[in-house]
């Protein structure tokens, strides 16, 4: 589904992201974990198109995608939900699903709007992804009203409201308590079953309840790859990220 080859980025003297190779397999959930300033952002900002590389290639389904910016990725099926909210407060939920639709429906600019909203197949994707996230009955809501764990399923439902083949999900446990985080388990848990997620992720409770396969991150470089037991057990991990102790 997704093979990143050598990808690297510097910003002046530091690596942020150094030749990392990454392969996703279809219908799997692949976490990528790793401590404060590993590269995590920099690597889902090159994998979703924000970012360029300096080196390296990004092939999705096949296709080399490394140049197509981020609403051609979406277009052609990875689509990324973000760490720092993507929302907009003041419109309704279901608004804001159906803009986030915009890229794969063809425009990406708010001169789409008022076609947008008289669109029924947009307001139907939109409200299908809703409902995938438990969030259908809040759809006239203004998203303000959401809580913070709502804003999360929101959040995820603007990347599904894009049809995608890839999810692409940017630390959406992020500041959740332990009940949000247990819903948010539960959704990504069904959502797997019918797509495939890489999951950036810091909570290890999380990681460790969903990942098929986790990769390692630290200073830029992929430490180590596997499933979670060969995960927990690897020396290098326990040292690097989990502390001597764990
Ligand atoms: P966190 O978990 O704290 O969000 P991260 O794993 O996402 O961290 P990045 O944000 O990708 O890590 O940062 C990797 C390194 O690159 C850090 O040392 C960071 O300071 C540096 N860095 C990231 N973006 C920039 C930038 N735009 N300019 C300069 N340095 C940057």
């Amino acid at each position: 589904m997704l093979r990143v080859e050598n990808l690297s980025k510097q910003f002046g003297g530091i690596h942020a992201v150094r030749d990392v190779d990454l392969q996703v397999e279809a219908e799997q959930l692949h976490a990528v974990i790793g401590p404060n300033g590993a590269g995590k952002t920099t690597l889902v900002a090159q994998l979703a198109g924000q970012l360029q590389p300096d080196r390296g290639a990004i092939y999705f389904r096949g296709r080399n995608i490394t140049k197509l910016r981020a609403h051609q990725r979406a277009r052609l099926g990875l689509a990324r939900s973000f760490q720092i909210t993507n929302i907009i407060l003041p419109l309704t939920t279901l608004e804001n699903a159906m803009l986030a639709a915009l890229p794969a429906r063809g425009g990406h600019g708010f001169g789409f709007w008022s076609a947008l909203a008289d669109d029924d197949a947009a307001r139907a994707c939109a409200m299908n992804a809703l409902a995938e996230v438990g969030l259908e009955s809040r759809a006239g809501d203004i998203a303000a009203r959401l809580s913070h764990g709502e804003q999360r399923q929101l959040e995820v439902a603007m990347a599904l409201a894009l049809q995608p083949k890839l999810l692409l999900l940017d630390e959406p446990f992020a500041g959740l308590g332990a009940q949000e985080s247990a819903a948010m388990i539960q959704l990504l848990k069904r959502l797997k079953r019918a797509f495939t997620i890489v999951l950036i992720e810091h909570d290890m409770d999380a990681v460790f309840a969903l990942a098929d396969v986790v990769s390692v991150l630290v200073n830029g470089r992929i430490i180590a790859g596997g499933g979670i037991d060969a995960i927990r057990a690897n020396a290098d991990v326990q040292r690097a990220y989990l502390g001597e102790s764990a």
